[in-house]
């Protein structure tokens, strides 16, 4: 037994992606407990800690965060005095109905919906890059010698998240100066979304125990290179065998995951004012990044918005459960249980209405016609934040996969960001936002 001593703490995580929320006795963590008190105006808080005005809410009501005692992350190694011990919180109504504005409730709901109809479910693993600050010089991209200046960072991130049951996969010392990386294994979604949270907190945690700094900015510098967030995110069918993968067609989609797929590309500039949703996003959402620019299905190209990531033969292994679709265009601005509640609302739609498949387009849209883009499916995504809110505010189908609340909520948080920033130069949004994540 560690003697570390523990004070677990109840969080939600609102619209401006900062995971918020109380400490909470152990004991009042039983089941039968009524959690913790929570204002719905807190929906509203926006990452310069202001609260959107106006909002829905105002100075009006009460709620409570109910603690979920599956989603409970411990671990005493992020060299913190107290342990990390984070439970996974749902926000309802004070007879225990489940808000129609909670984050966590909005992607249970589309993951249930998915479910009913279609007897599908998702799997998805976030994969997150980020910044160490602090560190010293920076090493060459992925070497040895940047994987080793930040030592022991790498190996004790691992142990954490393991034992707080977060099932990592790999982190090493990405492509830019300082840049690191960290992948987690495939997961049920909720708990994908849960563990994307407890990666952030524990990353920022233990870079602080080392008296440096984690920013999972999207842009730390105009001319910098980007830290995106990746969504994996494959089908399973109701008998549980892998529903992505097509023996008929190795490599390509399977019908299904064609129309879930094709859902996402129709409905792409507004979902990405959910995935990417402040101004400096649209610094990375650009061509020849390696992010994403336009509604594009590419076969293993890191251009694309969706691709198709590779399968590994070695060994006899079986492609099936291997084949997923990572989705580029997201960041840690963004909430991942919003992000990944609406591709599976995005998805459903296209398995709705049987969408054939996207094409698979390989090259460079940037050298191709206008024509030949649009004959392709090949559409700019937003190239602003208020293009992607005002898409978004556009998109009738995806307007109603919210409570009318929770879309004004999160509009009102977004435009009060813009509006903060409001008159800075790119340099200094970039430099605001690396301090705020
Ligand atoms: N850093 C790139 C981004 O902004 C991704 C590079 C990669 O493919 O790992 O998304
Ligand atoms: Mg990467």
């Amino acid at each position: 037994m560690s003697d570390v001593p523990s004070l677990p703490t109840l969080v939600t995580t609102d619209l401006a992606a900062i995971t918020r929320g109380r400490p909470i006795p152990e004991a009042r963590l039983a089941p039968g407990g009524t959690g913790i008190g929570w204002v719905p105006a807190n929906l509203c808080l926006t990452a310069f800690n202001t609260i959107a005005d106006p909002n829905p809410f105002g100075s009006v009501g009460d709620l409570r965060i109910l603690p979920d005692p599956a989603a409970r992350y411990a671990t005493d190694r992020t060299g913190s005095a107290t342990r990390f011990d984070l439970v996974m919180g749902d926000i309802v109504t004070l007879d225990g109905t489940p808000w129609d504005c909670c984050p966590r409730h909005f992607l249970r709901e589309a993951l249930a919906m998915l479910k009913a109809e279609t007897g599908l479910s998702l799997l998805a693993a976030f994969e997150h890059e980020f910044l160490l600050t602090g560190i010293g010089a920076a090493g060459h991209a992925f070497s040895f010698e940047a994987l080793r200046q930040a030592d022991p960072f790498v190996p004790r991130l691992l142990a954490g998240l393991e034992e707080a049951g977060a099932e990592p996969e790999l982190a090493f010392a990405e492509y830019g100066a300082n840049q690191f990386e960290a992948t987690l294994a495939p997961a049920d979604g909720l708990v994908a979304a849960d563990r994307a949270v407890v990666l952030r907190e524990m990353v920022r945690e233990l870079a602080q125990s080392f008296g440096w700094r984690a920013s999972f900015t999207p842009k730390p510098a105009l001319d910098g290179v980007g830290n995106g967030v990746h969504i994996h995110m494959s089908l399973v069918g109701a008998d549980g065998a892998p529903a992505t993968f097509d023996p008929a067609r190795p490599g390509r989609l399977s019908a299904k995951a064609g129309a879930f797929f094709a859902g996402v590309l129709a409905h792409m500039p507004a979902l990405t004012a959910i995935t990417a949703p402040a101004e400096l996003s649209y610094y990375r959402l650009k061509p020849h990044n390696w992010s994403a620019s336009y509604t594009w299905l590419g076969d293993r190209d890191r251009e694309a918005t969706l691709r198709i990531c590779p399968t590994v033969a070695i060994g006899g292994r079986d492609p099936a459960r291997q084949f997923n679709v990572e989705y580029r265009a997201a960041d840690a601005l963004a909430n991942p249980y919003l992000a990944l509640g609406v591709l599976v609302r995005a998805g459903l739609e296209g398995l709705r209405a049987e969408l054939p498949a996207p094409p698979v387009v390989s090259g460079d849209p940037g050298t191709m016609s206008e024509a030949e883009r649009a004959e392709k499916g090949l559409f700019r995504l937003p190239e602003s934040c208020e293009a992607a809110l005002d898409a978004l505010e556009a998109d009738a189908t995806a307007r109603r996969w919210f409570s009318p609340d929770l879309l004004s909520s999160f509009l009102a948080v977004r435009r009060a960001e813009r509006a903060h920033i409001a008159g800075f130069d790119a340099a200094a949004v970039c430099e605001t936002y690396r301090m705020l994540y």
